[in-house]
């Protein structure tokens, strides 16, 4: 069974995290003096709770996991940065990510003096096993791997991941910002039996919610606890929680935004691949497409011109010549349509 404790960098395991003016006490008071809060201008004068509970109780419901197996961020781009903060040591430690993927687990390892290492997936974007435990060594602390995956669309296989989390010693982190789309492709059901397993998911994609930043990382109670010993007191406002707490109600219009985004995507992957200009249209289980075409960046600067907007990954590995886009609703969509139609 993994040691988490020995993961961790030596100045986290010693670390007295800051406590909050009410840690100690949070029962029925009246009177709050023990903060230096401005009396007016309620509820905003109040510090939001640093441990956002009413938003876990929701969420676990929702989830299916206790309350203390759940971590908010300001984005799940702040899990991703805590975690490299607190297992790795700058200099020493090294991080492994499959290639091509999101990048912000570059740019958290860059920031913190942490080497990245990139394992290539295979030419159908899945996971080599073998490439990912060749690439690690008694130093590496975290894998990265995203399912489905940014910018390729596809889920890795479940089995390849459970396999890779049962034979690393460090921890395997799951980002499935965009698993709302891949019904049935969670690893959520495994955390109980995989301890080094860590799942991300966000509020940004399917919730539709990418502006109040909010990110949830799912993993045993241990390592919730040294995350929630590391981050900021206060790292989630309070009208981030309320709006969340509005939105948890609201799950059925979640479902039905899925459901639209969805079918938009099956009928934009049929058109697009029309084009005669279109190489191939990857499969997708996330709210974008990945395009292969003749000319990507030409393309791209075309439609700039038209006022669209498209994310180029042209130069991005495995995935020459391609757009990723973005599925918007039918209006969005018709538009990019029509404008690709003009190039003809
Ligand atoms: N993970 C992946 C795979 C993403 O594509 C993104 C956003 N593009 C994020 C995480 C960031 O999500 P958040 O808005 O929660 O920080």
């Amino acid at each position: 069974m993994m040691e988490l404790n020995n993961l961790l960098r030596e100045n986290i395991k010693n670390l007295k995290p800051y406590s909050s003016a009410r840690d100690e006490y949070s029962g029925d008071a009246m009177v709050f003096l023990d903060a230096n809060e401005n009396p007016f201008n309620a509820p905003y004068n109040r510090y939001p709770d640093p441990l956002q509970r009413m938003v876990k109780e929701k969420i676990a419901v929702i989830k299916k996991v206790g309350s203390e197996n759940i971590f908010l961020g300001n984005g799940s781009d702040e899990p991703i940065d805590l975690l490299i903060r607190a297992f790795c040591e700058p200099g020493k430690d090294n991080v492994v990510s499959i290639d091509p993927t999101y990048g912000m687990y570059q740019v958290a390892a860059d920031i913190s003096g942490v080497e990245l290492r990139k394992v290539s997936l295979t030419e159908d974007f899945q996971l080599n096993i073998n490439d990912v435990l060749g690439e690690t060594d008694k130093n590496t602390k975290l894998i990265f791997l995203c399912s489905p995956n940014n910018p390729t669309g596809n889920s890795l296989k479940k089995e390849a991941m459970l396999e890779l989390a049962n034979q690393f010693h460090g921890l395997v982190i799951v980002d499935e910002a965009y698993i709302d789309f891949a019904p049935g492709k969670t690893l959520m059901p495994e955390l109980e039996h995989f301890p080094n397993l860590v799942i991300l998911q966000t509020f940004s994609k399917a919730w539709g919610m990418a502006g109040i930043r909010l990110g949830m990382a799912f993993a045993s109670t241990e390592l919730i606890s040294i995350l929630n010993k590391i981050k900021y007191p206060y790292n989630l406002n309070i009208l981030t929680q309320e709006k969340a707490m509005e939105l948890l109600d609201k799950k059925v219009t979640v479902q039905k935004w899925v459901k639209l985004l969805i079918a938009e995507r099956e009928k934009m992957e049929k058109l697009l691949a029309e084009f005669l200009f279109v190489v191939k249209v990857y499969p997708s289980e996330a709210n974008f497409l990945l395009v292969k075409m003749h000319d990507a960046r030409g393309i791209y600067n075309y439609l700039v011109e038209e006022g669209i907007i498209v994310r180029d990954r042209s130069k991005v590995h495995l995935c020459d010549e391609s757009l990723r886009i973005t599925i918007g609703n039918s209006e969005e969509n018709e538009n990019l349509l029509c404008a690709l139609k003009k190039l003809i």
